[in-house]
C-alpha cells in the first residue's frame, strides 16, 4: 500500500552529511519526497510501498549507510496525507520556518575512503596533503561566518576545478556539499621555508622529503596543519627535544606526540581496547597511555610522570610526512610558553622563528586556532583533560530549551566558555590561562566570534564569584545585561549534572586547587549539596593558612610549613624538622620569613586547597619544591604512587552543629613523616596518602548521605585528573553504594566551569526563578 510518512530525527544530524545519505536511499529505495534540516534536528518525508519506508528506516540507522559521523537520539514517524503527481526526492536546504540550531561541526581526522584514495596512484589527488571529503576534514577551523557555505570558509579564495566541482554538486559523491574539497590542481599547497621566511622547497613530494631529513637529523620544524602550528622535533632525539624545550621555553611540561599507527605507538606505552579505539576515533585526541618499560623515547619528553601523551596522524599532511621513515615525532603545541597557539603564516614566523630551523606552511587559512584535545580513560570511560580539535563545538544537550541565550564565562585558569540556546550548552575550546595578556585578548576575540557563528544574544551573563578573574571583570563590564556571579565549585558540581542531564540534589564532592569560596577564603576540597538551583556547604578539608598569596600555588614549602604547625601545633620548630624541610626549601632564611608571615599572618589566606596538600606532600617526598607548570608536584606524586596498597592514615573527620563538618588532615601528614623517618619506600606513602584521601572523602559522603538522604555522588575539580585518587574513590564510593557520576565530556579541571555556570544560569531562566549571585 502506498503511504507517506514523516520522520523526524534528532542528534548530531546536521553538517555530517545526512542528507545527502537519506536521499542516495530513499532514491535506492523509489521512494520520492524531501529532506530538510529543520530547527532540531532532520525532518524526512517519504511517499511508496509501507513496506519500503520500513527498510529506509532500518538502512538509515545502519552502520553501511549511515554517515559515520552522525548520531541519531531519536526517531519519530508517523503517516501523513499524500501528495499527488510527485515522481522525485528532493533535499532542500534548510526549513523556511527557522534557522537550523548548529551548522557547525568539529573537525575530523582523515577517513578511511580518502586515506585509499591519497595512496592510489591513478586517484587524481594522489599524494594530496589536503584530500578532504562530507566524512572528514577541517570545519570547524575554517569557518569565518554562517551559513556553513564555502564563501564564509577560508576555503573561498580556491576557485573549484571541474573534477571537484562535480563531486561538489552530485548528491551521490561522497564530497556532496563537502566545503573544503580541493585537488592538488585547485586547491592549497604546502611549501618549506628557512626560519627567515625564504622558501626552500615547493614540490609537494620533495616539501615531504626534506621535512623528514630535517626531522630526522635533529633539527626543530614548525608543522601547519588543522587548528595551528605544531613544534616537530624526532622523539627518539633526546639532545633535539632537549633544544626544542631550551626554545620553547618549557622546562617540564610533558610533550605529546605523534605515530603513523597504533603498533607503532605499542612499541612505547600500553594500550588497552579502550585507548585504541580513542585513537582511532573521528577526532582523533592526545591518549594519555601509561608509558613501557625501557621505552627508547626521549627521556627528556616526558619526565615526572608515568604516562605518554600519544596521537595518531590525523591530517593527510600527517601521514605523507610520516611515510618518510619517521618514527615517532614530539608534536607539541607551536606556541612561546602559555601563549596562544600560532595559526598564522606571517605570524609564525615573527613568533617561532627563533624555535624553528624550518617551517612547513601551507596556504589554506586556519581561521579558529583549536590545539589537540587531551583524553584518559577512567573507569574504563574516556575522560576528557582538554576539549578542543574534534570535540568542540559540539553541543552538549539538555533536557528543557532555554528561552534566553546566555554567556557563561568561564573560569580563569584553563579558560572556555559556553553559551546557552535553546537546549544547547555550546562550550568553546580550550582557551588557555587568562593572566596571559595575548590569551585575554584571544579570549575576548573569540567570545565575540562565536556568539556571531552560533547566532548568539545573551541577556544574561554567568561568570565566577572571584572578584579578580579576568573572567569576572569581563562579564561584569557586560552592563546591559544581567550578570549573576557562581560560586566555583558549584559549577565544577554542576558541569557534572549538566553532562549527565540531571539536576540535582546530589552530594558533589569537589577535589581541587584553588577557587574563591562564599567565605572570602579559597576553597578546594569540598563536600556539596547541590542542584542546579542552590548548593550547601556540608564539610570540607579544615582550612590552613597560605602565606603569599600568588606565590602559595608554586613554591611547595608554603603549604608544607602551614600544614607542619597544623599537625603538631606548639610541637613544631623549623630546628626539630630541619631534616626534612632541608629537602623542601634549602634556603634557612626563607623558612624563616614564611614562618613568621604564618605566625603572625601576614599576607595570609585561609584556605582548604587540596591540589597545595599535593604540592606539600610532593615535596616531602623529594619529588621537587615548584610547580613549573599547573600540578606538576601532584602529577609527579601521582606518578609514584605503588600499586595494590591498601594501607592508608589516620584522618579525623570532626562535628560541630550547624556548622560544615571538618576533615582534619593533621594525623595524615603525622603518619607521612613517621613513614619518612622509618624509610618507608616513597611509593608507599604516595599510595597511603592518596588512599587516605579517598577515605575520607568517601567518610563524608556517607554523613552527606546519612543527613540529605541522597545516594547520588558527583565528583569533580582539578585534581580529579589524577587517576589514582578517583580510581580508588569510586571503588569504596561504589562498595558504599553509592551512583557514582563524574565529568567525562568535559575537563574536571577548571576546563569545565562554563559548562557548571551555563547549566545553572539556563536552570534559573527556565524556571523563572529570581537571578541572583550564589550564597
Ligand atoms: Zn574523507
Ligand atoms: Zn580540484
Amino acid at each position: 500500500m502506498i503511504k507517506r510518512q514523516r520522520i523526524l530525527i534528532t542528534g548530531q544530524v546536521q553538517g555530517v552529511g545526512f542528507r545527502p545519505a537519506v536521499y542516495r536511499i530513499a532514491t535506492a529505495l523509489q521512494l520520492s519526497g524531501i529532506v530538510y534540516n529543520n530547527t532540531n534536528g532532520v525532518t524526512i518525508e517519504l511517499q511508496g510501498q509501507g513496506q519500503k519506508i520500513t527498510e529506509f528506516l532500518v538502512r538509515l540507522q545502519s552502520d553501511t549507510d549511515k554517515p559515520p559521523l552522525a548520531r541519531i537520539k531519536t526517531c519519530e514517524a508517523f503517516d501523513i496525507p499524500l501528495v499527488e503527481n510527485e515522481d522525485k526526492f528532493l533535499i532542500r536546504t534548510s526549513d523556511s520556518q527557522g534557522t537550523p540550531l548548529s551548522q557547525v561541526t568539529a573537525d575530523i581526522a582523515t577517513c578511511r575512503d580518502c586515506l585509499s584514495e591519497m595512496a592510489d596512484e591513478k586517484d587524481f589527488r594522489y599524494g594530496y596533503p589536503f584530500i578532504n571529503c562530507t566524512n572528514c576534514g577541517p570545519r570547524y577551523s575554517i569557518i569565518k561566518n554562517i551559513p556553513y557555505d564555502r564563501p564564509n570558509t577560508t576555503m573561498s579564495v580556491f576557485g573549484m576545478c571541474d573534477k571537484c566541482a562535480a563531486q561538489y554538486t552530485d548528491v551521490t559523491d561522497r564530497r556532496f556539499h563537502a566545503q573544503p574539497v580541493a585537488c592538488p590542481a585547485c586547491g592549497p599547497k604546502i611549501r618549506l621555508t628557512d626560519n627567515k621566511g625564504k622558501t626552500i622547497q615547493t614540490q609537494t613530494e620533495k616539501v615531504l622529503a626534506e621535512t623528514a631529513c630535517l626531522l630526522l637529523a635533529g633539527k626543530i620544524v614548525a608543522i601547519k596543519g588543522i587548528g595551528g602550528f605544531h613544534l616537530a622535533a624526532d622523539a627518539l632525539n633526546n639532545k633535539a627535544v632537549e633544544r626544542l624545550r631550551e626554545r620553547k621555553k618549557r622546562d617540564h611540561k610533558p610533550f605529546a606526540m605523534m605515530a603513523e599507527s597504533i603498533e607503532k605507538i605499542k612499541q612505547f606505552a600500553i594500550v588497552d581496547g579502550l585507548s585504541e579505539q580513542l585513537l582511532k576515533s573521528p577526532q582523533s585526541p592526545i591518549v594519555l597511555l601509561p608509558k613501557r618499560k625501557n621505552s627508547p623515547i626521549a627521556p627528556s619528553v616526558a619526565q615526572g610522570v608515568g604516562t605518554y601523551g600519544f596521537m595518531l596522524c590525523y591530517a593527510p599532511l600527517h601521514y605523507l610526512l610520516f611515510e618518510h621513515d619517521i618514527d615517532v615525532l614530539v608534536m607539541t603545541s607551536g606556541n612561546i610558553s602559555d601563549e596562544p597557539l600560532i595559526c598564522k603564516n606571517e605570524t609564525s614566523l615573527e613568533r617561532l622563528g627563533n624555535v624553528a630551523d624550518a617551517l612547513l606552511m601551507h596556504d589554506r587559512q586556519i581561521f579558529r586556532q583549536v590545539d589537540d584535545s587531551i583524553v584518559h580513560c577512567i573507569e574504563k570511560e574516556p575522560v576528557l583533560l582538554r576539549r578542543a580539535r574534534g570535540y568542540v563545538p559540539t553541543p552538549i544537550i539538555i533536557e528543557q530549551s532555554c528561552t534566553e541565550d546566555i554567556f557563561a564565562a568561564g573560569a580563569d585558569l584553563k579558560n572556555t566558555f559556553c553559551f546557552v540556546k535553546r537546549n544547547q550548552l555550546i562550550c568553546s575550546e580550550h582557551i588557555g590561562d587568562l593572566e596571559d595578556a595575548e590569551v585575554y585578548h584571544h579570549y575576548i576575540g573569540s567570545v565575540e566570534h562565536l556568539a556571531k557563528l552560533f547566532e548568539i544574544e545573551p541577556k544574561i551573563v554567568a561568570c565566577d564569584l572571584h572578584p579578580g578573574y579576568f573572567s569576572t571583570q569581563y562579564a561584569n563590564s557586560m552592563t546591559s545585561r544581567k550578570v549573576i556571579h557562581i560560586q566555583h565549585h558549584w559549577a565544577h558540581v554542576a558541569s557534572v549534572l549538566a553532562e549527565h542531564n540531571i539536576n540535582g540534589p546530589v552530594i558533589g564532592l569537589v577535589c581541587d586547587g584553588t577557587g574563591y569560596g562564599s567565605d572570602g577564603a579559597i576553597w578546594g576540597c569540598e563536600c556539596l549539596i547541590v542542584s542546579l538551583e542552590k548548593f550547601e556547604r556540608f564539610g570540607h578539608l579544615d582550612y590552613y593558612q597560605l602565606a603569599g598569596a600568588d606565590k602559595a600555588s608554586k613554591e611547595a614549602v608554603r603549604p608544607a610549613l602551614s600544614l607542619f604547625k597544623k599537625a603538631y601545633g606548639d610541637k613544631f620548630s623549623l630546628r626539630e624538622f630541619d631534616w626534612l624541610l632541608n629537602r623542601i626549601e634549602p634556603d634557612k632564611n626563607k623558612l624563616q620569613i614564611i614562618s613568621e608571615q604564618l605566625e603572625k599572618g601576614i599576607n595570609c589566606i585561609e584556605t582548604s586547597s587540596l591540589g597545595r596538600v599535593f604540592d606539600a606532600v610532593a615535596a616531602m617526598l623529594g619529588l621537587g619544591n615548584y610547580n613549573h607548570f599547573d600540578a606538576q608536584l601532584p602529577m609527579a606524586l601521582e606518578a609514584i604512587a605503588a600499586v595494590d596498597v591498601e594501607d592508608s592514615y589516620k584522618f579525623d573527620i570532626s562535628f560541630s552543629p550547624g556548622q560544615p563538618c571538618l576533615f582534619d588532615p593533621g594525623m595524615t601528614i603525622q603518619g607521612i613523616v613517621k613513614d619518612i623517618k622509618d624509610n618507608i619506600e616513597h611509593g608507599i606513602i604516595s599510595a597511603k596518602f592518596h588512599n587516605t584521601l579517598a577515605a575520607a572523602l568517601s567518610a563524608m559522603a556517607k554523613h552527606a548521605r546519612q543527613s540529605s538522604k541522597l545516594n547520588n555522588v558527583a565528583l569533580s575539580g582539578g585534581v580529579f585528573c589524577n587517576r589514582h585518587l578517583i580510581d580508588r574513590l569510586v571503588k569504596l564510593l561504589k562498595e558504599e553504594g553509592f551512583d557514582v557520576l563524574f565529568n567525562r565530556q568535559v575537563p574536571s579541571n577548571d576546563g569545565g566551569i562554563s559548562l557548571g555556570q551555563a547549566a545553572i544560569a539556563a536552570n534559573l531562566v527556565t524556571k523563572g526563578l529570581s537571578i541572583t549571585d550564589s550564597q
